[in-house]
C-alpha cells in the first residue's frame, strides 16, 4: 500500500531518459528538487531496503541533511561514510574503507549504496557496489554537470593505481540515477564548464541539431534555466543510445573518447593538476583539436572546426594546447603522454575524427608523424 501512495505523491521528474540494457536497465531522472524526493524514490525502488550513502566533504556538506531528511520521511534506515573531495579519493585505499564500513553499518546483498557526489564518488562507490557481497544494486545522485552526462549513465566503475587512472574496476549498472538539476546551484563556475564540454561532445558526435540547439541556447543552459534540464536529458539520450550498442566498448562505444586521446595527454602532462586543467578543459581543447586535425587532412570542411572553436570560446573554455600547458612542452612530449594511453597501437594512433558536426567516426590507423607536424604547428 505505502507503494502505492508514493506513486500517488510522487510528482513525474522533469525528464526521464531510460538506459535499455536488457535485465540491466534502468532509468535517468532529471530535475531541480529530486534529492528531496529521493527517499519516497528509493522506497519504491526497493521495498525495506537499508541505504549506505557515500559522499565527499563538499557535497556533504551542502546536500547530504536534504537527503537524509528525505530517507528519514520515507522510513528508510540509512547510514553513511563522507570521504576527502577530489580525484585521489579514487583508490584502493579509498576502496577498502568504504567496503568496510558498510559491512559495519550491516549492509546486506538487498540493500542499496547511494553515491552521492561527482564521478569520483559515483565511480568508486559503483566499484564498491560491483564487490560488496559479490554485487549490490546501487544509486547514483550525480551532483556535477560531468556526471549527470557522462560518468553516471553508461556502468563504468573504478578505481586509480599508480599505473594510470581506471585501469581497475567493473562494469556495473546502477539500478537508478537521480539528476538533481537543483544540486548544480553549488557547482563551482569552472566545474560547471568543464561538464558542459561533455555536452558539446555529444552535438558533436552524432546529434549536429543539439549542437545548433547549443550555439542558441547556452546562456539559459549556463543560467541553470529548464533548458538545462533539456540539455542534460539530450546528452544522457545520446551516451545511453551508443552505450545500448556497445556496453563494454568493443567498438562504437570508443566514439564517446572524441577530444579525449588530446585531452588525456595534457592532463598527464600537468600531472592531474586540477588546479592547472580540469578534465572537461581537456575536452574542450581535445575537440577542437580533433576538428582542426580533421580539417587538416581533409576530412571536414574548416569551417565546422571554426563553429566549434567559436562556440567553445563563447562559454569560456580554452580551445588552444598553449592555454592550458607550461611554456616549452614540445611536440613530441605530448605524443609520448599519448602513447601511454590505451589507444595507441604499433606507430598508429586510433583517433576519433570527424566529418562534420555530428558526424563522428573512428580512424584506426592515424599516422604518427601526421599527428606530429600538426602538433608541431599548434604549439608554434
Ligand atoms: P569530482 O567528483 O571530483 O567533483 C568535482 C568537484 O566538485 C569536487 O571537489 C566535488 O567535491 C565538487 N562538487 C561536486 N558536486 C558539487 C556540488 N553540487 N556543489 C559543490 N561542489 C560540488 O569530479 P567530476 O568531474 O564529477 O568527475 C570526475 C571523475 O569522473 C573522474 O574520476 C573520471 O575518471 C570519472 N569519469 C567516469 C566516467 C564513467 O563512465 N564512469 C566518465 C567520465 C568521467
Ligand atoms: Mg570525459
Amino acid at each position: 500500500f505505502s507503494a502505492e501512495m508514493n506513486t500517488l505523491v510522487l510528482p513525474p521528474p522533469a525528464a526521464r531518459v531510460a538506459v535499455a540494457l536488457g535485465d540491466r536497465s534502468y532509468d535517468i531522472l532529471i530535475g531541480p528538487d529530486l534529492i528531496a524526493t529521493a527517499g519516497a524514490r528509493i522506497a519504491q525502488l526497493a521495498p525495506g531496503a537499508s541505504v549506505f550513502i557515500v559522499t565527499d566533504a563538499h557535497v556533504g556538506a551542502l546536500w547530504l541533511a536534504p537527503l537524509e531528511a528525505s530517507l528519514e520521511q520515507a522510513g528508510i534506515r540509512h547510514d553513511r561514510l563522507i570521504l576527502p573531495a577530489g580525484e585521489s579519493t579514487k583508490t584502493f585505499a579509498h576502496f577498502q574503507q568504504l567496503c568496510e564500513a558498510a559491512l559495519e553499518a550491516r549492509m546486506e546483498r538487498g540493500d542499496l549504496l547511494v553515491a552521492l557526489g561527482g564521478g569520483v564518488i559515483g565511480d568508486l562507490t559503483g566499484f564498491a557496489a560491483a564487490s560488496l557481497r559479490r554485487g549490490m544494486n546501487f544509486v547514483q545522485i550525480p551532483t556535477t554537470v560531468l556526471s549527470q552526462v557522462d560518468s553516471s549513465v553508461g556502468g563504468k566503475t573504478g578505481v586509480n593505481t599508480a599505473q594510470g587512472k581506471n585501469l581497475v574496476g567493473a562494469f556495473h549498472q546502477p539500478a537508478l540515477v537521480l539528476a538533481d538539476t537543483g544540486s548544480l546551484a553549488t557547482l563551482p563556475p569552472r566545474e560547471f564548464a568543464a561538464g558542459y564540454a561533455e555536452m558539446v561532445k555529444y552535438g558533436l558526435i552524432d546529434r549536429p541539431d543539439f549542437f545548433d540547439w547549443l550555439e542558441k541556447h547556452w546562456p539559459a543552459v549556463f543560467g541553470r534555466g529548464p533548458e538545462l534540464e533539456h540539455a542534460i536529458a539530450v546528452s544522457c539520450e545520446a551516451k545511453a543510445a551508443v552505450v545500448a550498442r556497445d556496453e563494454t566498448e568493443q567498438g562504437d562505444r570508443a566514439l564517446l573518447n572524441l577530444g579525449h586521446t588530446f585531452g588525456h595527454a595534457l592532463e598527464k602532462i600537468v600531472g592531474y593538476d586540477s588546479s592547472r586543467l580540469v578534465h572537461g578543459e581537456g575536452v574542450a581543447v581535445g575537440v577542437a583539436c580533433a576538428f582542426r586535425f580533421s580539417a587538416r587532412e581533409g576530412f571536414c570542411p574548416p569551417e565546422a572546426a571554426e563553429r566549434v572553436e567559436a562556440h567553445l570560446r563563447a562559454v569560456g573554455l580554452p580551445t588552444r594546447i598553449p592555454e592550458v600547458l607550461p611554456t616549452g612542452v614540445d611536440a613530441k612530449e605530448i605524443l609520448d603522454a599519448m602513447a601511454q594511453d590505451k589507444k595507441v597501437k604499433r606507430g598508429a594512433l586510433t583517433f576519433i575524427l570527424a566529418r562534420d558536426i555530428g558526424q563522428s567516426f573512428i580512424a584506426k590507423n592515424v599516422d604518427v608523424e601526421k599527428v606530429r607536424s600538426f602538433l608541431e604547428d599548434e604549439l608554434r
